[in-house]
């Protein structure tokens, strides 16, 4: 052997006892970091571009310390980070954080297959379908939805719900001109498409209407009931009028749990009006799908049985760390078919008799994501998972509770699992300036939202260590950013005069 190779696996010998201990540090480092999150101020106070002045203009050409780039971690990424974990963080959605998914995750990144078809790696293909069926048994979902029933059905790991959004409209669509094909052989299939029309709920996620335009199809939103729920009448209206000016409605998306208060279209009114007109129906539950865990939160996907496919994100309430999207079809041919590109290269002896997930996925390449529901569900087991869900649901109905002890503050809608809804009683503007003073006093963090006009805050219960004592210093800081914001406007303390 040379003495130059020789050198360089000596040195790459070196390298990788050193990385080893770097990844120790930086397992220790991660497990500190949250372990005492709660010490940090959820929102950085940096302004855009505080970050290049803290790094060198370009890469160094020779190796640097681990040290030195742990050490920076502190110095330039944590400064500018939003800690979504921290107990008082309260905005958007929760998004999952356990050791078991991070750990998983380590090692999916040591093993680091791309899983696009079955012999890519058989282990990341098999663990997905069981682990899928696992899942669905979980959410106690019909059988057709599960491959263990032995029908077409089955479920696959997509990385967003707007990717599975997305997916099947894909997968409606090519059914429909399918069907359209054989019903009126004389249409052409730029015909059909340019007539098709999609329906979703005016307050369903932003990412519906964007699969609408990304799929090339119409996507007629919906008004909703006073209490923010789609109602199966209001979708068949639009439907008939539709069918009436020539159009061919294809696809439904309903949301179980909307974004902006949490609410839940008519699903059991929305599946027989699909089924009659042999539209196909999606549910997008993305957050509230984790609560389905527990029997007594199923009853709001009443109707499931009459979807064609059904949507959640474990990785927002469910423990397994982002991205983990869970997406089941009834018949997943329909998705397989309209993607299906075969060259020679992903060939293999084994086609058909496994899922090859490159078909059932916008992208080729996919990570070993089932890895992480496997510990997650193997280390906390489904009744620590219920627990999870359970205190969380508990903990936003004791910030409801505070809410109503105090005259300036109105709900604005049902607390159902773990988001609260709320104003103070009076002007768009006020609250605001409410919102603004909360977010910039740094302690606590929420977004807002609105509907028919109406600003409101929502508090969200999104940290696995948010406590009770948690919520209370929530509910202070609120309370004095209020006080605050109410002295400043000139109105008085007492009550909701001069805020209207
Ligand atoms: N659907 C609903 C109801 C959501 O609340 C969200 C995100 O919060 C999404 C879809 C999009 O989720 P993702 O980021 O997984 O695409």
């Amino acid at each position: 052997m040379s003495q130059s190779k020789e050198d360089f696996l000596l040195k790459g010998e070196m390298e990788a006892s050193e990385f080893k201990d770097f990844a120790k540090a930086m397992i220790d480092y991660a497990a500190d970091y949250l372990e005492n999150i709660r010490d940090r101020r959820v929102l950085p106070t940096v302004e855009p571009g505080y970050l290049r002045p803290l790094i060198p203009d370009g890469p160094p050409s020779t190796p640097e310390k681990w040290q030195d780039v742990l050490n920076d971690v502190e110095r330039v990424i944590m400064p500018g980070v939003t800690h979504w974990h921290s107990p008082r963080f309260h905005a958007y959605f929760p998004t999952a954080n356990s050791y078991p998914a991070i750990v998983a995750d380590i090692l999916s990144g040591a093993i680091a297959c791309i899983g696009f078809t079955w012999i890519a790696s058989p282990a990341c293909t098999e663990l997905e379908v069981v682990m899928l069926d696992w899942l669905g048994k979980m959410l106690d979902l019909p059988p057709e939805f599960l491959a263990c029933s032995g029908g077409k059905g089955g479920g696959v790991i997509q990385g967003t719900a707007s990717e599975a959004t997305l997916v099947c409209l894909l997968g409606a669509k090519a059914r429909t001109v399918a069907k359209m094909k054989k019903e009126k052989p004389d249409m052409s299939e730029s015909d059909v498409i340019s007539k098709l029309v999609a329906y979703c709920s005016v307050q369903s996620h932003s990412s519906v209407e964007r699969a609408g335009l990304l799929g090339g199809v119409k996507m007629r939103s919906l008004q909703t009931n006073d209490k923010n729920e789609v109602e199966g009448s209001t979708l068949e209206e639009a439907i008939k009028k539709d069918i009436e000016a020539g159009l061919i409605p294809f696809y439904v998306v309903a949301t179980l749990g909307t974004t902006s208060s949490c609410t839940f279209d008519r699903l059991d009114e929305m599946g027989p009006v699909c089924n009659k007109y042999d539209i196909w129906l999606h549910v997008d539950a993305a957050y509230a799908g984790s609560a389905f865990i527990c029997p007594e939160f199923r009853y709001l996907m009443k109707g499931v049985e009459r979807a064609e496919s059904f949507n959640f994100n474990p990785h927002k309430w469910m423990l397994v760390n982002f991205d983990c999207s869970a997406l089941w079809l009834k018949n997943p041919n329909w998705v397989v078919n309209a993607f299906n590109v075969d060259p020679v290269y992903l060939k293999h002896d084994h086609q058909g008799a496994a899922p090859d997930y490159r078909h059932w996925q916008i992208p080729l390449g996919r990570r070993f994501r089932a890895l992480k529901i496997w510990f997650v569900l193997r280390l906390f087991g489904v009744e620590n998972l219920q627990k999870h869900i359970r205190k969380q649901v508990s903990l936003a109905h004791h910030f409801e509770s505070l809410v109503n002890t105090d005259s300036r503050f109105e709900i604005t809608e049902k607390v159902v699992l773990g988001v609260v809804c709320f104003r103070l009683k009076g002007s768009n503007e006020i609250n605001e300036a409410l919102l603004k003073k909360i977010n910039g006093r740094g302690l606590i963090h929420m977004v807002p939202s609105k509907i028919r006009d109406v600003y409101f805050l929502r508090f969200v219960i999104c940290s696995k260590y948010t406590e009770e004592e948690d919520v209370n210093l929530s509910w202070n800081e609120i309370k004095a950013s209020t006080d605050e914001v109410l002295s400043l406007n000139g109105s008085v303390t007492n009550g909701v005069n001069g805020i209207h």
